[in-house]
């Protein structure tokens, strides 16, 4: 299954002492913020695959998740996504 992240040209891409994007750079740009409720986000890959019929029960949105419990959904579901997205520098 292929997962796209889009990443824009002009973004300047901030790397960790670890020589990777950073993660909260990363955690939002897979993250859609809900427009209402600052502490409501979505995954943007879970609601591609919900989108494209890969999935047919939409994933719970993310309440008030910590970076911890983030970063664990998307090296566990989207490890390939994730890596791709971390080492692109
Ligand atoms: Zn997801």
């Amino acid at each position: 299954m292929e997962e796209a992240v889009e990443s824009d040209d002009d973004e300047i891409i901030e790397v960790g002492p670890d020589g990777l994007r950073v993660v909260s750079d990363c955690l939002e740009s897979l993250l859609i913020q809900n427009g209402e409720n600052d502490a409501v986000r979505t995954c943007r890959l879970c609601d591609a695959r919900f989108r494209m019929g890969y999935v047919t029960v939409a994933r719970e949105p993310f309440v008030n998740a910590t970076e911890d419990e983030l970063v664990l959904h998307f090296t566990s579901e989207h490890a390939e996504a994730w890596h791709a997205l971390r080492t692109e520098v």
